[in-house]
């Protein structure tokens, strides 16, 4: 967003002067100022809204001297206007009229309309449903570091969601990734942090930065209780000072944003660092699991595995993926879960079935809390709960025909039934008999509340609709009367009035008629009329239909404090909902594809048995070829396998999809999925690295070597026994040398240092031997086959290197000409069969340098050595000096 100038506000009208008061108290966001229908837009604020939205720029009045650039967006449509300013990185300061302009009249001629700014619309503060992608959560992350200690705090405001994380200042990337906030709030004091700010550029986001006095301890603590409403947070287990200090700067940005309003927020959930797989941004994005490197979700791991019905269930799945566990317990609870939904198919169905209809309630709630909410988003709540309920019945009505649930999914539906939380049942009669069938988006709009249960309303409505046909008649007979045609009609200026063409009028100024008709208002086409009746029945309509929308206003607030205070139980069962869609999902999408179930333990193995890619197998099957499964076996403990494979084989074989594929069954089971692979089992893995070759990446113009070996240096500084590493043509981005060297040296120190699980596809084939020299490296590659002069690729992993001659067999396939070919084959020939010999490895400068290194040559002394031991330098004229050199060159 750019710098908005401060303005002289001397000599400003009045309307100007409240606008400067309004850009005063919120300088760094654009100020949408309510003027009657429109938002509209000064200054700087006119210019830079212009440009962004590409609207017309224009002008209105001056302040000294200067003509006011302004612009303006209608307020029905500033929904959309809004959206597009957010992503484009603004904040929005929205300045609503606080009364009626008649009441302002009322204080005195020259009064104006008091106006105050309601909500500052930040990316990480969007609760509106047209604003927010229903399937994707949107949270608001905060950075606070303490005595070295570093915590992220994330809310989800539109479900009300709230999690802490401790972590050392390294990780906070980590867990950022994961989170993946549309705004970080940040103290400025850490922005000169260079690796920090630097972090959180990569998470994206708007970076927000806050007064550093905002995450003091003390002030953060006060806060963070106001924010609750409670008296001590003793209640949440432990807030670390770091931890207190990140939710103290969202509670601070709340504060600012939603003024004063406070949101329906759950109870912080501490996830400690060691509780989820840690995946740094570079892996997260080369394994494309939300997103593809491109930025779309479709082709994404979570794309293609999700079938959620529900937008909560949607947003729990990616978040579960996001965050794979490490707690074999938990990661089983949630197995479970879907096998029992694998094993009860029908019930699976109608369960599915069921929820298909259900809203999203816990952004409805979010909503309602926050005061932006209306009636449908209680008609949302009314369906929402009745579903769950009709779910918990499900179960219950079973009896004995169904094995009890699991853990995870009876917990889900005992949070379902709904008289389990007081009060819950007695709020969902209350909406079901109170909330009509046609529900509008905004309370005054009115209408909503059911007929037939409060006895005034349904009077006030009768007396305002039998008013209505009063009118009709009235029409019938002024008309009989007059000999005028003429009609009633309604406007919010006149009320109802009588209508006449201007052509025929006429005898309605003159007596008699002038008597009963009082004119009020002459168009082009038209003379408008009131009679004594008329204005009796107006006063009498105006004020039946003021009293119902009053008491429907009352009744809808009445429900949405209802709802706040039932937040918990709402929340708790939002939850269970989105649990039972996932579990379900999973298990439908378990039978689909034919995932199995995986083993995970605390054992260091990792054995895939016929395992495939889901997302390029879809891809693959789409085109109408097969899917080539894979196996893959692994153990860091050398038990039962290497723990180290060198993966060959030529370009297109399929070795990054094989990579791939392995990095995503960790990922897939630890999240608590099962997996696409025949048998799978894998020994919990602490942190996953994929590091993806420069040559996959260059398109984004990203990846440079540079970057690749600030990457490759995290890899082997942080993996542990417990990782899995999967590194990918690492060096390819230098020259050959170079890179064989670095890919080389890695490949050791993954074996020797780190002596983790680690899969490393190379295109330096040279690496092959190592297979030879350290104990626990295997060879694999990805097979081809020429067939008829064509390379077949069988995208099959096999023990044992590649075989090296493909690249020329591609360059035939390429159309280089045949003597090309033919020329590279011999060349190629001469090159292996010198590499048969057993110096082999000596004959690579790699080694020959480092010998060279080692012990420094000692060869014989030649002709010019000799001579210039013999030159007496000291005694040499300068003219001797250049002959002497001349003569030394005729040597050479
Ligand atoms: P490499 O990394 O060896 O160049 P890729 O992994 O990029 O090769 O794979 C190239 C293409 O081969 C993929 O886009 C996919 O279409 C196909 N492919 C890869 N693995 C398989 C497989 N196991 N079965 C079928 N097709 C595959």
């Amino acid at each position: 967003a750019p710098a908005l100038q401060t303005y002289d506000a001397t000599g400003a009208t009045p309307v100007m002067a409240q606008f400067f008061e309004m850009k005063a108290r919120q300088p760094d966001a654009l100020i949408f100022f309510r003027m009657g229908d429109f938002y509209e837009l000064f200054f700087d604020d006119a210019i830079a809204a212009a440009a962004a939205l590409g609207i017309s720029q224009t002008f209105r009045g001056t302040h000294n001297g200067e003509p006011i650039p302004m612009a303006g967006v209608p307020q029905h449509a500033a929904e959309a206007y809004l959206s597009k300013l957010i992503r484009q990185g603004f904040k929005v300061a929205v300045c609503e009229q606080m009364e009626d302009p008649a009441e302002a009249r009322k204080r005195g001629s020259k009064s104006i309309v008091r106006r105050d700014i309601v909500r500052v619309v930040t990316p990480g503060t969007l609760t509106e449903e047209g604003l927010l992608d229903a399937r994707g959560a949107n949270r608001l992350a905060a950075v606070a570091v303490r005595a070295g200690q570093a915590a992220v705090a994330s809310v989800e405001l539109s479900t009300g969601e709230v999690e802490v994380f401790s972590v050392s200042k390294d990780g906070v990337a980590a867990i950022l990734a994961a989170l993946a906030p549309s705004e970080t709030l940040v103290a400025d004091r850490l922005l000169s942090d260079e690796t920090l700010s630097q972090t959180l550029k990569i998470c994206g986001g708007l970076i927000q930065p806050m007064p550093s006095a905002l995450s003091e301890p003390q002030a953060s603590e006060a806060r963070v209780k106001r924010l609750y409403g409670v008296e001590t947070l003793d209640g949440f287990g432990g807030l670390s000072p770091a931890e207190i200090g990140a939710l103290g700067l969202i509670a601070a940005h709340l504060d600012m944003t939603q003024a004063g309003r406070l949101p329906a927020l759950r109870a912080p959930r501490r996830a400690a660092d060691a509780d989820v797989m840690a995946i740094d941004p570079a892996t997260r994005g080369s394994l494309e699991i939300d997103r593809t490197q491109a930025g779309d979700r479709n082709g994404s791991l979570l794309a293609v595995i999700d079938r959620t019905v529900s937008a909560g269930g949607a947003r729990l799945l990616a978040s579960r993926l996001a965050r794979p566990l490490l707690d074999v317990a938990a990661i089983d609870q949630r197995l479970d879960a879907i096998q029992w939904f694998v094993e009860h198919r029908s019930l699976r169905q109608t369960l599915r079935e069921t929820l298909k209809g259900s809203g999203d309630m816990a952004r409805a709630l979010s909503r309602l809390a926050l005061g932006r909410g209306g009636p449908r988003d209680l008609g949302c709540l009314r369906d929402t709960l009745k579903t769950g309920q009709a779910l918990a019945a499900l179960v219950a009505g079973s009896g004995n025909a169904l094995t009890s649930p699991p853990f995870e999914l009876e917990h889900a539906f005992r949070a379902l039934t709904p008289d389990l939380h007081e009060g819950l049942a007695g709020f969902l009669a209350a909406l079901e008999a109170g909330l009509g069938p046609d529900l509008p988006a905004l309370a005054r709009d009115g209408g909503f509340v059911a007929a037939g249960v409060r006895e005034e309303l349904d009077e006030a409505r009768a007396l305002r609709d039998n008013s209505r046909k009063v009118i009709i008649a009235l029409e019938a007979q002024l008309a009989a009367e007059s000999g005028v045609p003429l009609k009633i009609r309604h406007n919010g200026v006149l009320g109802y009035f009588v209508e006449a063409t201007a052509g025929k009028a006429d005898p309605l100024f003159q007596p008699p008629l002038n008597a009963t008709f009082i004119h009020r208002q002459t168009l082009a086409n038209q003379v408008r009329f009131t009679t004594v009746e008329l204005a009796d029945l107006d006063a009498r309509i105006a004020q039946a239909a003021e009293r119902v929308l009053a008491m429907e206003v009352a009744a809808f607030e009445t429900w949405r404090e209802v709802a706040r205070l039932l937040a918990d139980a709402i929340q708790i069962a939002a939850e269970a909902l989105a649990r039972l869609d996932v579990a379900a999902a999973l298990a439908e999408w378990a039978q689909d594809s034919g995932a199995t179930r995986p083993v995970v333990d605390r054992s260091l193995a990792f054995d895939a048995q016929a395992a495939r890619h889901p997302v390029v197998e879809a891809a693959v099957k789409r085109a109408g070829d097969p899917y080539t499964p894979n196996t893959c076996t692994l153990d860091a403990s050398g038990e039962t396998a290497a723990r180290l494979s060198i993966v060959t084989g030529p370009n297109m074989a399929g070795k990054s999809t094989f990579l791939r594929q392995n990095a995503l069954l960790a990922i897939l089971a630890q999240s608590g999925c099962y997996v696409p692979a025949v048998h799978f089992r894998l020994g919990v893995v602490d942190r996953l690295f994929s590091r993806v070759g420069a040559g996959d990446d260059l398109a984004r113009g990203r990846s440079t070597f540079m970057m690749e070996m600030v990457e490759t240096a995290a890899i082997l500084t942080q993996a542990t026994p417990r990782s899995l590493v999967i590194l990918d043509e690492i060096g390819r981005g230098t020259a050959t040398y170079d890179g064989l060297a670095i890919a080389w040296a890695c490949a050791e120190a993954l074996h020797d240092t780190n002596r983790c699980r680690a899969l490393f596809a190379t295109h330096y084939h040279e690496l092959a031997t190592l297979e030879e020299r350290l104990d626990h490296v295997s060879n694999l590659s990805l097979r081809a086959k020429e067939w008829n002069g064509d390379l077949v690729f069988l995208h099959e992993a096999a023990p044992g290197p590649a075989d090296r001659s493909y690249g020329v067999q591609v360059a035939k396939l390429a159309g280089v000409p045949a003597p090309v070919v033919a020329r590279a084959r011999e060349v190629l020939d001469r090159l292996e069969s010198k590499a048969e010999s057993p110096a082999r490895l000596d004959d690579l400068p790699l080694f020959a340098m480092s010998q060279a290194l080692s012990a420094p040559v000692q060869a014989a002394p030649s002709v010019v050595d000799t001579a210039l031991k013999d030159l007496d330098i000291d005694g040499m004229s300068p003219r001797e000096a250049l002959e002497a050199l001349y003569r030394l060159k005729g040597l050479l």
